[in-house]
């Protein structure tokens, strides 16, 4: 098994070492990871400045762009061969709910997962790396159990069939004897997000910085945040298609009264 491993923390971050080392028993390894902190850029690519891509003293390849810059770049010619699984992470902090929006780690797989390989994104639910040993310990697990899943998926995309999967693996922050398992959850949903937080600068401006994501809002049973909060290592299936289903009909009615000239808005 070949595994592109890549992350949004950047290639000196303890989670992808952690990973990178939990993994390369199993499978080929090969790390492209941002080499700065690449955090919340979700799929982002560079498109208007060029790419450099470096090989650090571990081997592990860094390129100063994003997440998505870097598994993309290593598919469509750095890699020189299409590998079976694209893995990313450690990261630094949960991505549950709405973060898997923002969430450079999910960028990273979903870039895979968009060019047709399976992928895994990998985080670890509090910040600051406590039992990291544990999360890589539950990710090569998982990563190790599907292998031949992976691997069948490879034989038939050769073969011309596609269908890879992206799953959302989040591991809850604590001692391995405290994990229950793994549990298959859907997304829950965050509050809207701290206030932004101003300052100024010695020069009178004004700076704006991001506030902190909003605390859980739905993290009923079922979801991400309440299987980690119950000691399960989260697994949810992602998938791409925004397109709101429920609501076509609503807005086709609406897309119709526009063709014939109607105002006033929507009943
Ligand atoms: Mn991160």
């Amino acid at each position: 098994m070949k595994i592109l491993l890549s992350n949004d923390d950047g290639y000196q971050a303890p989670g992808i070492e952690a990973l990178y080392h939990a993994l390369r028993d199993i499978a080929e390894v090969e790390v492209v990871a941002p080499e700065h902190n690449n955090s919340a850029k979700s799929n982002a690519l560079t498109l208007h400045s060029p790419l450099y891509v470096h090989t650090a003293p571990n081997g592990f390849r860094y390129v100063n762009g994003t997440p998505a810059d870097c598994v993309h770049i290593a598919l469509t010619g750095l890699l020189g061969y299409t590998p079976d699984l694209v893995v990313s992470g450690i990261n630094n902090g949960a991505n549950m709910g709405d973060d898997t929006i923002y969430s450079g780690t999910v960028g990273a797989a979903m870039e895979g997962y968009l060019f047709g390989v399976p992928a895994i994104a990998f985080s670890l639910t509090d910040k600051g790396w406590a039992h990291l040993d544990v999360a890589a310990h539950k990710a090569r697990e998982l990563v190790n159990y599907l292998a031949p899943s992976v691997m069948a998926h490879t034989q038939s995309a050769a073969a011309g069939h596609h269908e890879p999967w992206l799953l959302n693996v989040n591991v809850p922050c604590r001692p391995l004897a405290d994990i229950r398992g793994f549990k298959v959850a859907r997304l829950g949903r965050r509050h809207a997000a701290e206030r932004v937080i101003t300052q100024v600068n010695p020069r009178g401006e004004t700076m704006y910085w991001i506030g902190a994501a909003g605390p859980a809002k739905d993290d009923a049973e079922g979801t991400d945040f309440h299987a980690t909060q119950q000691g399960y290592v989260s697994i949810t299936p992602l998938q791409i298609d925004l397109t709101d289903h429920s609501r076509l009909a609503y807005w086709a009615q609406s897309a119709a009264h526009l063709s014939a000239g109607l105002v006033g808005g929507p009943a």
